[in-house]
């Protein structure tokens, strides 16, 4: 299902057409679902990948924050393991991994990752702690917050904070998470925000996107949020999918986590 795509980058994607590609399927077909902030959210993540594959993907990249607030941690961590697809580590993969103090936390976030370091095993845990902050994918950087200070987990909510990031980029587009918005910044004479529905990628622009999130999407919508980079027709499109979430709250509620989790993802906040 998934071939290691970061092995044979280029930033030309005219010599990726032109090399040898290890996967069985033809490079000029590559579709790139692009997903992140699972949050533990399994019911989420499970209804993103069959959608995935009904949608013809044919590589995977994760943009981190596997763990934290919702009920199946190691359910959801294993599966993207198993992908064996590039992944950059989020901050609740950070916080999750480590046993620092969550003081500067709000509670309820605390409270989750409290939890859910006693529900992943020590070798789980050091598998998050050894992610990447920062991966090059073909011709796009991957990273969960921002490019310019990484371990900062600085939020991208306006043009200006996209700026900083752009002056880090030197891929022709960046995808990232964090915010659990869907957001898209073009950079060609100036910065501009464009809605997070189908676009075609100018060749002559830089692009800045967040691909929203799985687990617990914060723009209103409930439904998981990913996004498939296709690589033949250089477009982007984004997809909301319906999942069982009446399941995921009855497990976060279960499982002795804050009610207000459960509530959440009902509201899309
Ligand atoms: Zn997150």
């Amino acid at each position: 299902m998934v071939c290691k795509i970061d092995s044979w980058f280029r930033l030309d994607t005219t010599a990726i057409s032109d090399s040898p590609s290890p996967s069985t399927h033809s490079v000029l077909s590559m579709r790139i679902a692009l997903f992140g902030d699972i949050h533990a959210n399994l019911e989420a993540l499970e209804a993103v990948l069959q959608d995935a594959s009904e949608q013809g993907v044919t590589d995977y990249v994760c943009m981190g924050d596997i763990v934290g607030y919702n009920a199946d941690p190691s359910d959801c961590l294993e599966i993207v393991r198993a992908m064996d697809a590039p992944t950059v580590k989020g901050n609740h993969d950070n916080d999750a991994a480590g046993s620092h103090s969550l003081d500067n936390m709000n509670l309820i976030a605390a409270a989750a990752l409290v939890w859910t370091r006693k529900h992943l095993s020590e070798e789980q845990r050091t598998w998050l702690q050894r992610l990447r902050m920062v991966r090059q994918v073909s011709n796009f950087t991957v990273v969960h917050s921002t490019l310019d200070q990484p371990a900062n987990w600085n939020y991208v909510t306006n043009r200006f904070d996209a700026m900083a990031n752009f002056s880090f980029q030197f891929t022709p587009l960046c995808f990232h998470g964090h915010t659990h918005v869907p957001r898209v910044y073009v950079k060609k004479d100036k910065i501009e925000e464009l809605a997070p529905e189908s676009i075609i990628i100018d060749p002559n622009a830089k692009y800045f996107v967040n691909v929203g999130s799985v687990g617990q999407p914060r723009d209103g919508d409930w439904r998981a949020c990913y996004a498939i980079y296709d690589f033949t027709h250089s477009m982007l499109v984004f997809r909301r999918i319906e999942y069982d979430i009446k399941k995921t709250q009855a497990k976060i509620i279960a499982a002795g986590l804050p009610k207000m989790l459960a509530e959440r993802i009902q509201e899309g906040r």
